[in-house]
């Protein structure tokens, strides 16, 4: 009986520290059962954190005195029961205290305002408060990238400030006070043919300052990808590390590679214009229906697909477009898609990649291979 109460409670702790997806979508989480109390964290990210923090170590110090009470309210009656319950109790006690400290004095020892209070005086010259008001109106902006790290910690990058919540703490420091480097990298296979491949980084955050806290954290490869346009410092990956680009890019290669053995494309147009599809790149591909009809289409191994029919658009896409329009309406599988059949995405005729060329206007075409 006291074991399986011990462990179900052991699970209960687990799930309140770190709380898995079945829980944050049930709504059993501090913050969500808090929800009211700590307000918005998108309009006063400072307060917001400074509860939250508060009742997070409250309640998790708690959780020794909850186990005592839990084994009570069971039946149990042991002798050691009163000193456990002492003992269980003087940690909230404490963390109580510790609490205390942090609001008293005008919360200066707070852990969100210790890190905000080395840009105070360079800042304003005066209170922790005008400062956060800054900092929240600049959280509050649309413009910020928010990533999870997990159920309870995440990496924010506002336009200036790079920021990491944990459950008991909160970073922030400066972009520009600091560098990000890349101090490992692991990859792991999701599918045994080893086509789905996750890569993590983990990454050190390194203020110039020293009354700046340094801290690190440990993200997906995709997710990196989507945090670094809103750095103002480019993250520094010594050559001991490689990030492997995502995989539609490692396979916008191989199309380009493969569409390269096809015969060149020369046309008329003096004019060379730009892909419609990234309005970036020139336009530099044509679908010439040259596969035999005779021949069976590359082998899908499931569904039959329709032959390859004629293309009359004009040069109106990049390669990379191209690869990345047909490996998005592929099939599911990123080893099927090569063989696959994509269709133009202007006039729907289906084609190969034995129809697709790379396309160079005969006025800019090298003088040896002109006719
Ligand atoms: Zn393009
Ligand atoms: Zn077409
Ligand atoms: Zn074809």
């Amino acid at each position: 009986m006291d074991i399986m109460i011990t462990l179900f409670y052991a699970l209960f702790s687990f799930c309140v520290v770190y709380p898995p997806s079945e829980f944050v979508a049930a709504g059993f989480t501090i913050t969500q059962i808090f929800d009211n109390f700590l307000g918005s964290e998108s309009t006063n990210f400072i307060k917001y954190h400074m509860k939250r923090i508060t009742i997070t170590s409250l309640i998790h110090a708690s959780l020794p005195l909850g186990y005592v009470c839990t084994l009570w309210c069971c039946g149990e009656r042991g002798e050691w029961m009163p000193a456990s319950a002492l003992g269980a109790a003087i940690i909230p006690m404490i963390m109580l205290f510790q609490i205390i400290l942090w609001w008293e004095h005008d919360k200066s020892k707070h852990p969100v305002v210790r890190a905000l209070k080395p840009y105070v005086n360079q800042a304003t010259g005066s209170d922790w408060r005008i400062l956060a008001a800054d900092f929240n109106i600049e959280f509050h902006r649309v413009d910020k990238v928010l990533l999870p790290l997990n159920s309870v910690s995440k990496v924010i990058a506002t336009q200036n400030w790079l920021i990491k919540v944990t459950p008991y703490n909160v970073n922030i420091v400066k972009q520009l006070d600091c560098s990000l480097v890349a101090t490992a990298a692991d990859t792991h296979n999701l599918s045994p043919s080893g086509e789905d491949e996750v890569q993590y980084v983990n990454v050190e955050v390194i203020p110039s300052r020293d009354d700046v806290k340094r801290f690190s954290f440990r993200m997906s490869n995709t997710a990196l990808r989507e945090l670094q346009p809103r750095l103002m410092r480019p993250m520094r990956v010594p050559e001991s590390i490689s990030l492997i680009p995502p995989l539609i890019e490692r396979f916008v290669e191989v199309f380009k590679t493969n569409i390269a053995k096809n015969p060149m494309y020369y046309y008329d147009n003096d004019e060379v214009e730009q892909c419609i599809g990234c309005m970036q790149n020139q336009a530099d591909v044509k679908i010439v229906n040259r596969c035999e009809p005779a021949q069976p289409g590359p082998a899908d191994g499931q569904r039959p697909q329709p032959p390859c029919s004629p293309c009359n658009c004009r040069v109106l896409w990049c390669a990379s477009c191209m690869a990345r329009w047909w490996a998005t309406r592929g099939p599911d599988a990123p080893a099927q898609w090569l063989s696959s059949r994509g269709s133009c995405p202007v006039c729907r005729a289906t084609f190969c990649l034995l129809d697709v060329s790379f396309a160079c206007s005969r006025s800019i075409a090298p003088p040896a291979v002109q006719h």
